[in-house]
């Protein structure tokens, strides 16, 4: 067979050449509505390309991009991993300080930002001797994208080097310590990009058009800017706008197919549609991922919409897709009430990894739906360490690494998230998932946000305690909560206390900040003794 590196430049080339004429859709932070093609962009991408070697880019070198969804984001994306340099993606939405730390770890040499960026990226420059120049995302004022590539041609040499080359890097938020950098080579991506096409993953096509919600800055929009371009579907970047409003018009004026998001996202989306009786044209499925999705999402997509909702896990470390919930033949066979509880399940493996589940001394545990333990992955889109081996040794002596997440496996293969190891609660000796309670909670009317957090308890160690977004306008009793829990749950498990809050925080991949809101309640008491046990 012939010798052909799996290199991310080919994909590129074959949306250009293939299908050249789709377009890709960007909503500018100012509001406008931008239209390129595939072969556009990739001409585009070669001028930036040609740009960062005229700035002295050289294989493996940093380039950076601080912004939202957008073409020229996409450019510089190809263009710069096209030519062997490492596309180093910054969130804008992480603290100051942490990404100054992540600029500087990372030794990035040039960044390409949105201008909405400028005052946060003016206020860390100081701090960051590693970079030469910023170039602006946009396409008037001193330093703008399009003044920097007009005087470059189309004519650029992509790949030729071998496919374990790094392409891209990516830092994850860091629940403890600093953030830790995730390298990705061009095989892995490639290969993720293949594995998450398949039609029991993400089953793109050129016939989908994608509103790409989740962010470019998150593990590559869950792989979707290779796996898209690739089979030359159309793609909608919706910019730093993800309100329900934003994202519904998008959909109805784009004939978007489907669409992949964190659960708050669609939350937001849906509480919008009921407000303003909308539709959601020709949409029909939606991947949802980054925390668990809710029963009421899942059921008012189905039931409202027509829209089926496929739960994804993975995380930056898992390139990021690994699981997804989609029926077995048997399960199919099923009416929608009884396939529901396996939609809640954050689903089978893709092909290519492999899943264990360990006890604490490392020992397999059995995949019998009920037994919880140490969730661990293996396999050529897993990590193998962080990069500059930040944290040392990641991988146990049968090479799978730990995610952190503490699971089951049923017989029929579904791997379903009890909690992330730090997040569950330990309430006599025995475990309460934090997830399950807040996602059956949030399915009261009344609420917008639920999130469950164990609070100290001088007999059972830890007791869970709810707290509640209300929607906007909207006011409730606490026993109102516990009425609607009542029965859904064990009984062991209702909330010591219902707490009504102005605001759950969210983190900056758009997931319920559970860390703050454990800071923010250091000084709360539990007002009775957990009669409810
Ligand atoms: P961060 O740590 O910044 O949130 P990641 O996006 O890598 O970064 O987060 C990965 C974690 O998100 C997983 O380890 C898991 O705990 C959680 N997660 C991802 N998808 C799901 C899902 N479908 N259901 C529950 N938890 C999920």
């Amino acid at each position: 067979m012939q010798d052909c590196p799996l290199t991310l430049d080919r994909i590129f080339t074959h949306a250009a050449r293939w299908h050249g004429e789709r377009e890709i859709v960007t909503r500018t932070a100012e509001g406008l509505v931008e239209r390129t093609t595939y072969a556009a962009a990739q001409a585009r991408a070669k001028q930036a390309s040609n740009a960062l070697r005229a700035e002295g880019i050289r294989p493996g070198d940093r380039v950076a991009t601080l912004g939202w969804n957008g073409a020229r984001h996409l450019e510089v994306w190809y263009g710069a991993i096209g030519i062997g340099a490492v596309l180093h993606t910054l969130n804008p939405r992480l603290f100051p300080e942490q990404i100054a730390y992540i600029i500087n770890h990372a030794e990035d040499r040039i960044i390409l930002a949105d201008m909405q960026c400028k005052p946060l990226l003016d206020s860390l420059l100081p701090q960051c001797p590693t970079v030469e120049k910023v170039i602006w995302l946009t396409d008037a004022g001193a330093a703008n994208y399009e003044d920097w590539i007009a005087p470059h041609g189309h004519d650029c040499a992509w790949g030729g080097f071998e496919e374990n080359t790094a392409a891209g890097l990516c830092y994850t938020s860091g629940t403890t310590g600093n953030p830790k950098g995730v390298l990705y080579s061009h095989r892995s991506n490639y290969l993720h990009a293949l594995m998450t096409l398949q039609a029991d993953a993400l089953a793109l096509s050129a016939r989908d058009t994608v509103l790409l919600v989740v962010p470019m800055y998150h593990a590559n929009a869950w792989g979707v800017v290779y796996s898209a371009p690739a089979v030359g579907a159309k793609l909608v970047l919706p910019g730093p706008k993800l309100d329900g409003a934003s994202i519904h018009e998008l959909i109805e004026t784009e004939g978007v197919t489907y669409s992949a998001a964190v659960p708050t996202v669609w939350q937001m989306l849906l509480t919008h549609l009921k407000e303003t009786n909308g539709a959601l044209g020709k949409l029909n499925r939606v991947t949802i991922g980054g925390s668990a999705c809710p029963e009421s999402i899942i059921r008012t997509f189905h039931d409202d919409y027509g829209v089926d909702v496929i739960q994804g896990w993975g995380m930056t470390e898992t390139s990021p897709l690994a699981t997804v919930s989609v029926p077995t033949p048997e399960l199919a066979e099923l009416p929608f009430d009884a396939q529901v509880p396996y939609k809640l399940k954050q689903g089978r493996l893709l092909c290519n990894l492999d899943l264990k589940l360990t006890d604490d001394a490392g020992r397999r545990l059995p995949h019998d739906g009920k037994t919880f333990g140490r969730l661990k992955i293996k396999g050529a889109t897993i990590a193998a360490a962080y990069f500059k081996n930040e944290g040392g040794d990641v991988l146990d002596e049968e090479g799978f690494f730990d995610t952190g997440d503490v699971s089951t496996i049923d017989e029929r293969g579904y791997m379903q998230i009890t909690d992330r190891a730090k997040d569950v609660i330990k309430s006599g000796g025995e475990w309460i998932s934090s997830i399950d309670v807040e996602n059956i909670a949030v399915g009261h009317p009344k609420a917008q946000l639920c999130a469950v957090i164990g609070v100290v308890h001088p007999k059972w160690d830890e007791r869970p305690v709810l707290l509640v977004q209300l929607k906007p306008g909207v006011s409730a009793e606490k026993q109102e909560f516990v009425e609607y829990l009542d029965g859904k749950i064990a009984k062991w498990w209702m909330p010591d206390d219902v707490i009504f809050v102005d605001e759950i925080p969210l983190g900056a991949t758009g997931k319920i900040d559970k860390k703050l809101i454990r800071q923010r309640m250091t000084d709360y008491a539990l007002p009775f003794d957990g009669a409810s046990r």
